[in-house]
């Protein structure tokens, strides 16, 4: 990621996806604009000259086919939309209207942040990587963990959650963060489920009485870091 910051405008309607959007997003670096209709979009996409525009097929008065349309005709910035419509023609025509990718609704947060990077580095592919903290490690190619030599088995969700940790050391992770970038913005499952994956994640990388690496803080979340040793 560049010094400056990449602007993301998010034109979308439905305020409980918009401020899901809003809220990952701006964590992860990016500046963010919304927008809850057509026009407020096109204004502002005039006025803020995003780097990038997230849109919503389904929006209100003007629909989203138009505003990428228009958006088209006035510039080349990537346009990501989204949409609950899945058929093939409904693909082609969003393409055809110059839509540059295309995510069905409803998506994991993780997946659109792959489509906007690809779409922002549409020349360099990402690299696979190894997150490392302390002496835990991830690797994002092969999604195996380690701890020190000791390979450590991941399930879907337990990488996803351990991947957020990694790329956010030693900072406070909220349980509606959490929620929101490892399980969705439309999970509506049992509430012990982070204290659940969490568990899971300590099993594994204290398998062999390593040191505590995720903490708990209450009442708020939880946090990737060191502890000092216990004193006596
Ligand atoms: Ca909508």
């Amino acid at each position: 990621m560049t010094n400056n910051p990449v602007r993301v405008l998010v034109i979308e309607d439905e305020e409980r996806i918009r401020q899901f959007l809003q809220r990952g997003l701006t964590f992860e670096g990016y500046r963010v604009d919304t927008a809850a209709d057509g026009q407020a979009g096109l204004n502002a996409a005039r006025e803020n000259t995003p780097d990038i525009v997230i849109l919503d097929w389904m929006l209100p008065g003007m629909d989203g086919i138009e505003v990428c349309r228009r958006l088209r005709a006035g510039s080349a910035t990537p346009i990501l939309m989204l949409t609950a419509k899945d058929s093939v023609a409904d693909r082609v025509q969003g393409l055809d209207a110059g839509a540059d990718d295309y995510l069905v609704k409803p998506f994991a947060f993780d997946e659109l942040m792959a489509r906007l990077r690809a779409l922002l580095r549409r020349s360099a592919p990402v690299q696979p990587e190894t997150l490392k903290f302390a002496d835990l490690a991830l690797d994002t190619g092969t999604r195996q963990a380690f701890r020190g030599e000791r390979a450590i088995e991941l399930t879907a969700k337990e990488y996803e959650l351990l991947e957020l940790f990694l790329h956010h050391p030693r900072q406070v992770l909220t349980r509606e963060l959490i929620y929101d970038r490892v399980w969705g913005y439309d999970f509506g499952g049992e509430s012990n489920i982070i204290e659940v994956y969490v568990r899971y994640l300590r099993q594994k990388t204290e398998a062999a009485q390593e040191a505590r690496l995720i903490h708990t803080v209450r009442g708020v979340g939880y946090v990737l870091r060191e502890d000092s040793p216990p004193a006596g």
